[in-house]
């Protein structure tokens, strides 16, 4: 589409929504008609403004008109937007200062070409992304994800989700997300460096230790950001320490941080547990995946006296009624790079399971921890049958809103990843602060402060459900808690 065609799509939607407005409420605040100006303090009283509700839907419908191709960008949104309602009744500053309107739209994305030769000289081109969602609270922060699943859709979600998980860390950071659909399996070592260092040949020039500071996801691990901090240094003549996080800790990265995710995702099931006088001590842990995420779940829920018994890949899953042997997975998946089977191969009592999930199997807590999507309504009337008490999400949004009401429904604590898995950017929060101050803190010292800031995350989320008439849930409370301090802040900061 032209820059023309554009400013006629994005006139018509202005349009419909204000005659939308218009219809519903014709005494609605001036704002609402030009969201780009800056508009006197509104004069209208809590009656002549929109309800919560009202304004919700428009928002809701502006998104979707505007972003009709991007389905997870929508279902983020849908998420978030509709647990805030008694947020915004209880702040109609908030309504009118179109804090909504506002939120939706990335403060800036840029989108780019990767460029880059392959082991046998043929030229490849990827697509690179980086949404710039929110700085209200802080640099823009977020992970990098290279899979070919990526494109707008992806990125957009997962910046949107890092603005109030970020937020609800209590640290200043702001949210963006990035990545490329460059597929990192199969690629030779060189390989996976040259295309970092395309990558970055762009990247850079948004990027800065108060600009923006990537980290790792799905795909982008303590080899790839090796390489992207080793361009960004050479292009930029700077080292910055502190632009990176999931630095080598050799190197200005921080203790735990690797294991940080998955480590908090299983600190927020304890309080979870907590809250109702129980651990996970003795318990079964249902894990998927076997990433960074999954890899470090299993090994503290070990730790914590559970018995972790399953792990998967895109290909089936594993179970191990012994509980997953970690140094074994992390040898297949993080040295080998081979596939999950291998694991059954290898150790006597565990079972290969093709083409399924892990969520058939009998388990008392469930942490996904692959990938959006991955526990549907099918998958979420397994785990209730067979008598889940707890789902903490490792992953970003794995579950879909149909299996998030089940679980709900059925009592199922559920702790969303916004809340379970702040444990990764909340320490790379900590790494920023340790490269600030050129200090280097103890890993137990670390993983202390991990705990005591999950904690919090969790009280947070606890306690603003609790306020906002809906306790024991944490979607509610963790939207809420997060979404309040970024809008706090974005009133303070004027229209921007
Ligand atoms: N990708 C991780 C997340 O989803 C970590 C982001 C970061 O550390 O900046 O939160």
């Amino acid at each position: 589409m032209d820059v023309a065609s554009v400013a006629a799509v994005t006139r018509a939607i202005d349009a419909v929504t204000v005659d939308r407005v218009k219809e519903r409420h014709p005494r609605a605040p001036l704002h609402l008609e030009s969201s780009t100006m800056p508009s006197a303090p509104s004069t209208a009283s809590a009656t002549e403004s929109l309800t919560s509700a009202e304004s919700i839907r428009l928002v809701l419908d502006t998104v979707e008109a505007r972003n009709p191709n991007e389905p997870e960008f929508l279902q983020a949104v849908h998420e978030v937007l509709e647990s805030i309602s008694p947020v915004l009744e209880a702040h109609p500053e908030f309504v009118d200062g179109g804090i909504l309107e506002r939120l939706v739209e990335p403060e800036r994305q840029i989108l780019f070409r990767v460029p880059w030769v392959d082991d046998a000289g043929r030229l490849q081109v990827n697509r690179g992304f980086r949404v710039q969602f929110s700085s209200v609270l802080g640099p823009y922060k977020g992970g990098l994800r290279f899979h070919p699943s990526v494109n707008l859709s992806i990125i957009k979600f997962l910046g949107f989700e890092q603005i109030f998980k970020n937020a609800l860390t209590g640290q200043g950071i702001g949210g963006a997300k990035g990545g490329s659909d460059f597929d990192p399996h199969g690629r030779s070592n060189a390989e996976i460096m040259r295309f970092c260092q395309s990558f970055m040949n762009e990247l850079y020039r948004h990027l800065g230790e108060h600009t923006d500071v990537p980290a790792g996801d799905i795909g982008v691990g303590a080899r790839e950001i090796g390489y992207l901090f080793g361009q960004y240094r050479k292009v930029t003549n700077r080292h910055e320490s502190g632009m990176f996080t999931g630095k080598g800790v050799q190197w200005g990265g921080a203790e735990v941080r690797t294991e940080a995710t998955g480590y908090g995702a299983v600190f927020f099931v304890e309080e979870m547990l907590g809250v109702h006088g129980e651990t996970l001590h003795g318990k079964r842990v249902g894990i998927s995946g076997s990433g960074n995420v999954a890899i470090y779940a299993i090994d503290k829920a070990r730790q914590l006296g559970a018995t972790p018994v399953t792990a998967s890949d895109s290909s089936g899953y594993v179970v191990d009624d012994a509980g997953i042997d970690v140094d074994l997975l992390r040898q297949i998946k993080e040295v080998e790079r081979a596939r999950i089977s291998e694991y059954a191969a290898r150790r006597p009592g565990a079972r290969y399971v093709e083409g399924a999930r892990p969520w058939e199997v009998p388990v008392d807590v469930a942490i996904p921890s692959a990938t959006q999507n991955e526990l549907d309504q099918g998958d979420a009337r397994a785990l209730i049958a067979n008598g889940v008490r707890a789902v903490a999400e490792g992953a970003n949004m794995p579950s879909t809103p149909e299996a998030i009401e089940l679980l709900q429904s059925a009592g199922v604590l559920f702790g969303p990843g916004k809340a379970a898995n702040a444990g990764g950017v909340a320490t790379s929060a900590l790494e920023m602060s340790q490269n600030a101050a050129r200090q280097r803190w103890s890993f137990d010292d670390s993983e202390a402060k991990l705990r005591a800031i999950m904690a919090d995350v969790h009280d947070a989320a606890f306690q603003a459900a609790e306020r906002y008439g809906r306790p024991g849930d944490y979607v509610v409370g963790a939207n809420s808690a997060g979404f309040e301090r970024v809008a706090h802040a974005m009133l303070a900061q004027g229209v921007i």
